[in-house]
């Protein structure tokens, strides 16, 4: 931190700067200008707040010099990071496309989006279980029997689960059913109690970015969850609000290079809870991949307009194959490989669900 005195300061004040930086336990060093006295701190200054000081007599302004992260940040860790899920790189050249449902809603539909996954060659399954919804009337998610829905489906295809973690109370039970990926939502990104939890497991973590958080309050979130110990978090960039109300958010394109310039960690992209609409996802998908994303989340039901959560934005099976195809292409363009794991298999039929699908 660099601590720049006014001009008038007086050398009681210079002095009283010098011990305050002493006792955090950093070494001083005095720059005495023809002017102006600057201080250096020199140690780990993230111990000091700005506020300690730019507050004391004869101090005109407080910088910190270092980025407040540092497990997170490249400028301690200049090389990417891939993040293995079961075998499965997230990072590095492979981008991975993770797909199925917003939400978990009988074994009929899980077998079938999972099928629908895994023919499109996604290797990677999402699916909500417990849902944060605007409002408590609708459908809330099923819960742990959701858990237990989504595993029987993705276990007879090898499919890891990606899943949302809501409540520190279902930490325990997200580690018995064995999920794979542990997603932390928009609207948790800064419950810190939650970021720690997750940051005591050894599980990967995706963390989408806050509807309204700036670039360095999400990277200060995933901080929380290294600090913990565990450095396996992929940021998810989800959109974000603006004065726009013609879709759903707004995708912050820019926050994908920008966060690669910041971060080692992987960063996927997903398209559709930014565009709120099934017909925009392939473009913001191809865009985001194109712009340098290591993945993309992306909703899919084998029976859309049947959905009970996020309808309009879901893409059928067969529309989810033919976005697989497109961004293989946009991917070898800019000399990345689409993950595709075996060769892809023929989509599958768009069949009725057995069991009604209306929500309980
Ligand atoms: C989701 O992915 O199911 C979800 C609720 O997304 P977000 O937290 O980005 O709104
Ligand atoms: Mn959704």
């Amino acid at each position: 931190m660099i601590i720049v005195m006014n001009l008038d300061a007086g050398e009681a004040a210079i002095e009283a700067v010098i011990r305050k930086i002493r006792d955090h336990g950093l070494d001083v060093n005095v720059s005495r200008g023809t002017e102006r006295v600057v201080i250096g701190a020199i140690g780990d200054e993230r111990k000091l707040t700005e506020e300690a000081f730019s507050t004391m007599t004869g101090v005109e302004q407080a910088i910190h010099v270092l980025k407040p992260y540092k497990i997170v940040a490249r400028e301690w860790h200049p090389a990417d990071s891939t993040l293995s899920v079961r075998g499965i790189p997230i990072g590095g050249n492979a981008v991975q496309v993770i797909s199925g449902p917003c939400s978990v809603e009988t074994q009929p539909q899980m077998d079938l989006a999972a099928e629908g996954v895994a023919a499109a060659g996604c290797r990677l399954m999402r699916g909500g279980a417990f849902k944060p919804r605007t409002s408590p009337y609708t459908f809330q998610g099923k819960g742990i029997e959701g858990l237990q829905l989504f595993r029987n489906a993705a276990d007879k295809l090898g499919l890891p689960i990606v899943t949302e973690l809501m409540d520190v109370r279902m930490l325990d039970t997200f580690l018995e059913y064995d999920v794979d990926v542990i997603q932390i939502g928009t609207r948790n990104m800064q419950n810190f109690d939650l970021l720690k939890a997750v940051g005591s497991v050894n599980k990967p973590v995706i963390l989408k970015r806050g509807m309204s958080a700036t670039i360095s309050e999400w990277l200060m979130a995933a901080e929380y969850i290294a600090a913990g110990g565990n450095h396996d978090i992929i940021f998810c960039e989800r959109g974000i609000r603006t004065f726009e109300t013609a879709y759903r958010n707004v995708l912050d394109v820019t926050a994908i290079p920008v966060l690669k310039k910041e971060t080692h960690l992987p960063v996927i992209v997903d398209p559709s809870h930014a565009g709120g609409k099934a017909w925009l996802v392939p473009s913001l998908a191809r865009a985001a991949i194109a712009a340098g994303a290591d993945g993309l989340l992306v909703e899919m039901h084998p029976n859309p307009c049947e959905a009970w959560c996020d309808a309009d934005q879901a893409l059928t099976p067969q529309e989810l194959s033919a976005l697989m195809d497109s961004l293989a292409a946009v991917a070898k363009a800019i000399g990345r490989t689409l993950d595709r794991g075996k060769a892809p298999r023929a989509v599958a039929s768009n069949q009725p669900m057995a069991e009604s699908i209306s929500p309980k």
